[in-house]
Parts: structure tokens; sequence; C-alpha cells
């Protein structure tokens, strides 16, 4: 075989890609990582990290408003600084961009600050238009948002990429889409005090989680004061001076300071080269790939948001580790893309592992639910008169937990836990044996003794 510049050449340093470098490094391999704009990419720059740090920065309101039933008396009204917020975000992420990329040096993997695409069989053409030799190649290059269809003055919104970086908090909001990324922000936003209005073209948010918990959190994200136009859709907009009118299907207009498109994701895939090889795409443009993660070309593997399968970074960073182990570490190694774990950082926060009930049903399962609603104890003090939902889907004949959805405080550390026990299979009396933690709100999963007829 001829001699290649590098054993791995990886295009994308975000989770997928940077993990699977360094396993191959670590694994022996000559690497290589080219990333066209910071390392970390979509989750450490513009997605779960800032995300979450901008969602503690929302949820201080209710503790300001908490804290009086509680006994204290907060001097004068709190007040909000966004480009405080802002800059300590980014301070935060210029840090861990550091250490991802520190951590690649660390591992002797040549990282490349410049765009890559293929160019024929083991060879990628960097942006200065020279070229480099692979034996194996790793795309990882992601996905990124999908733009608002071609209506008057589409160029008005701003998608997820944007917002992190918004010089001032806006008075008010319209945030079109209703899947994750849609209502987190409409959750931040209105909890920052912004005038939130969330337009939607279904009829509910979040398509394929458990109906309850849909219901529910439309529920209380309305409470909260957020706008919900369900059945919607924008039709255009135009500018008002400093602000936008902006048009509905419906009729009538919805005047705003900023629009917010976060309608989904798409695989990066344009521009780099796949015609080149002749890898296969799929209808969104997802790389088809194997359970190993190689494409329709030997040698040239892809993992992560690119391939479109579990769009979350923990199984980018699972994709990109278990291609390092195969390729490179000599143990073959597959990614279960079953119960996956999930979180959507609403205030309530929701999350989820396991399937739906209306998952199981089409699955074929007789079923057990167990479901309680109830106010946190917190709140019985507060006044706050938010309740919390947590729901167990049971296969009737194994009585063994499908599915656990929690909508409520600490959702999502409540549930990275339930998802140990169903990874272990643990059927519904394998909870109920389980001692409670008292008091938590998490006992209540292991206290449901109710069967819940829906009715
Ligand atoms: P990415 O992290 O997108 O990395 C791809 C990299 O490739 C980018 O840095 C890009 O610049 C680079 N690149 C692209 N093309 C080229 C090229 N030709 N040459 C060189 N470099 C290139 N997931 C969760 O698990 N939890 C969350 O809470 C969560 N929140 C999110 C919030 C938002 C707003 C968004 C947008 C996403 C969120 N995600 C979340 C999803 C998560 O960010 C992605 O699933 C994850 O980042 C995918 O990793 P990846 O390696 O496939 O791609």
């Amino acid at each position: 075989m001829a001699a290649t510049d590098f054993d791995l050449f990886v295009i994308g340093g975000g989770s997928g890609g940077v993990r699977a470098a360094r396993i191959a490094a670590g694994h022996g391999a000559r690497v290589a990582i080219a990333e066209c704009d910071r390392f970390g990419g979509t989750c450490v720059i513009r997605g779960c990290v800032p995300k979450k740090l901008l969602v503690y920065a929302s949820r201080f309101g209710d503790e300001f408003e908490d804290a009086a039933g509680f006994g204290w008396t907060l001097g004068s009204t709190p007040t909000f600084d966004w480009a405080t917020l802002i800059a300590n975000k980014d301070r935060e992420i210029k840090r861990l961009e550091q250490i991802y990329e520190g951590n690649l040096k660390a591992k002797g993997v040549t990282t490349l600050a410049t765009r890559a695409a293929l160019d024929g069989p083991g060879r990628v053409k960097l942006a200065d238009g020279s070229h480099v030799t692979a034996r194996t190649i790793l795309i990882a290059t992601g996905g990124h948002p999908t733009r608002y269809g071609d209506i008057p003055g589409a160029g008005h919104i701003v998608t997820s990429n944007e917002i992190f970086e918004l010089k001032a908090l806006p008075k008010r909001i319209v945030v079109c889409g209703g899947g994750y990324i849609a209502v987190e922000f409409a959750s931040i936003f209105a909890g920052l005090g912004v005038e939130t209005t969330l337009i939607h073209r279904r009829e509910k948010v979040l398509r394929g989680f458990d109906e309850d918990l849909r219901d529910a959190l439309m529920e209380a994200l309305a409470a909260r004061g957020i706008r919900l136009m369900m059945s919607e859709a924008i039709t255009g907009i135009a500018q008002d001076g400093v602000c936008f009118n902006v048009a509905l299907r419906s009729g009538g207009t919805v005047k705003t300071d900023l629009v917010l498109s976060a309608i989904g994701r798409a695989p990066s895939t344009g521009n780099l080269g796949l015609e080149t090889v002749g890898i296969k795409t799929g209808p969104r443009g997802e790389i088809l790939v194997d359970s190993f993660s190689q494409s329709t070309v030997s040698g040239i593997y892809a993992v992560g948001d690119v391939t479109d399968r579990v769009n979350l970074t923990p199984i980018a960073i699972r994709e990109g580790h278990a291609f390092a182990d195969t390729v490179f570490g000599n143990k073959p190694t597959q990614v279960d893309h079953t119960l996956v774990p999930t979180g959507v950082f609403t205030t309530p926060e929701l999350a989820t592992v396991g399937l739906s009930e209306q998952a199981a049903r089409e699955f074929g399962h007789e079923l057990d639910l167990y479901k309680a609603r109830f106010r946190p104890m917190r709140n019985t003090v507060s006044g706050r008169n938010e309740r919390t939902l947590m729901k167990l889907v049971v296969d009737r004949g194994t009585q063994r937990v499908l599915g656990c959805h929690v909508l409520g405080p600490d959702a999502a550390e409540i549930v990275q836990m339930a998802a140990i026990a169903l990874q272990l299979r643990a059927t519904k009396a394998d909870f109920d044996a389980t001692v409670a933690l008292h008091p938590s709100a998490a006992e209540e999963l292991m206290t449901l003794r109710e069967k819940w007829i829906p009715t």
C-alpha cells in the first residue's frame, strides 16, 4: 500500500470528530483533524453548553420569587444584564475550546484550522488548495439550522447560530418551531422577562415525546406567560422602524423585536466532495452508514449529526469512540441507539428515557401505566402553582419498565439515573423494591402503586 500522510484524517472538530481523533491517536494512529470554525463544534460553541448557561440565567427569576415564601426579603428589584451573561458565557466557551484543542495536541493529533473536503479516494483537499492523503477518512461535520422557507423578509430571521451572540436582549421575541431547541429558547427568553410568542405549524410541541408530557409542558409554558400559537405559520416579516411585523398564515400580525427560527436541523454535507468518491446520502442529505459507521465507500466513515441517526452529543461521542476502537483498536464496536436518555431544558424541565406510551403501543406492547402529578414540596411553601409529572410505561406481560418520563425540576438529573435501571432491564417490581430517598421528588418513581387507567 502506498504511504499516506496520515492513518486517519478527520473532517470536523466537534463532539464526534474530536473523540474519534483522540481515541485513534491513543491506539497509535497518525491522526490529523480539520476544523473550519472552532474546536468543540456545535455542542460547545453554539449548542448544549452555552444553552445550558442561558437556562441557568433564565431560572433566577423563579428563585427570587420563591424566596419570599421562605422568609426572604430581597432589597431592590433584581435587574438583569444580558451583556454580562454573554461575556461570561463567551469566556467559558473559550476555555472549553482551548481544552478541546489542547487535548488533541496532547495526544499527538495534528490540528488544522481549515475547511476540508474529499477529493478522490484517500485524498482530502484543504481550503488553501493543498492536498493531504490518509488511509482512513472520518466525516464528522455535524449539522446546521434549516433556514425558514422563501417568505418575504426571511433575511431578518436569526437561528440558534446567531442567538448566542445577540448584542442586546429584545423586549419581545417570536420563536418559530416546536422541537426541543425552539421550546428551550422560548423558555429561556420568557424566563429573562422577554414577551415571548412560540409559533408552530403543528398542534403540539415536541413531536415523538410522550403525549402526557407534551400536554403538560404546553400547559406549563402557557401558564408562565408564553403565548403559544399552534397550527400556525409565519408568511412574511416586514420591518417597522426598529421592530418587525410578523404576518401569520391565519391572518393578523404579531409585533416583535426579534424572530428566531428553530424549525429543524440538516446534516452538513454540502461542498464536502462526496461525489468525488461516490458516497451515498439519504433523503435529508445524511451520509448513509452501516452499524460500524462505515459509509457506502470503503475506508470512509461518518459519525454524529452528519449521519442523522440520534442527533445528540453523547451519541456523536459514542459513535466517534466506537469508530476509533473498531478501525484502530482492533475492537469492533457498534453503538446501541436505543434507550437514549434525553432532556429538554425548558422551565419546567422535561426528560425521558425509553418508549413513550404511544411508541410502546405501536411496538405491540400491552401496557400498565403509572402516573403521578403532584406539587413539589418546595412549591407548597413558595406558593408556586406548578406540578411535576412522572410516568412509567410498563410492559404488562414481563413487567419490564419500557419508559420513564418526568416533567418538573431536576427532571434531567432524575432520568439520567433512571436510565441505568432501564438499561439493566428493571421491572416495576425492581423500582418498588428500591428504597425511597425521602424527601425527594425522585422517590415518587419508587412509590407509584396505583395503575393509571387512561380515560
Ligand atoms: P458538531 O458538533 O456540529 O461538529 C461538527 C464540526 O465540523 C463543526 O465544528 C463544524 O465547524 C465542522 N465542519 C463542518 N464542515 C467542515 C469542513 N468541511 N471542514 C472542516 N470542519 C468542518 N445535544 C445534547 O446532547 N444535549 C443538548 O442539550 C443539546 N442542545 C443543543 C442545543 C442547540 C441550540 C443545538 C444546535 C444543538 C444541541 N444539541 C444538544 C445537539 C448537539 O450539539 C449535537 O448533536 C452534537 O454537537 C453533534 O456533534 P457532531 O460531532 O456530530 O457535530
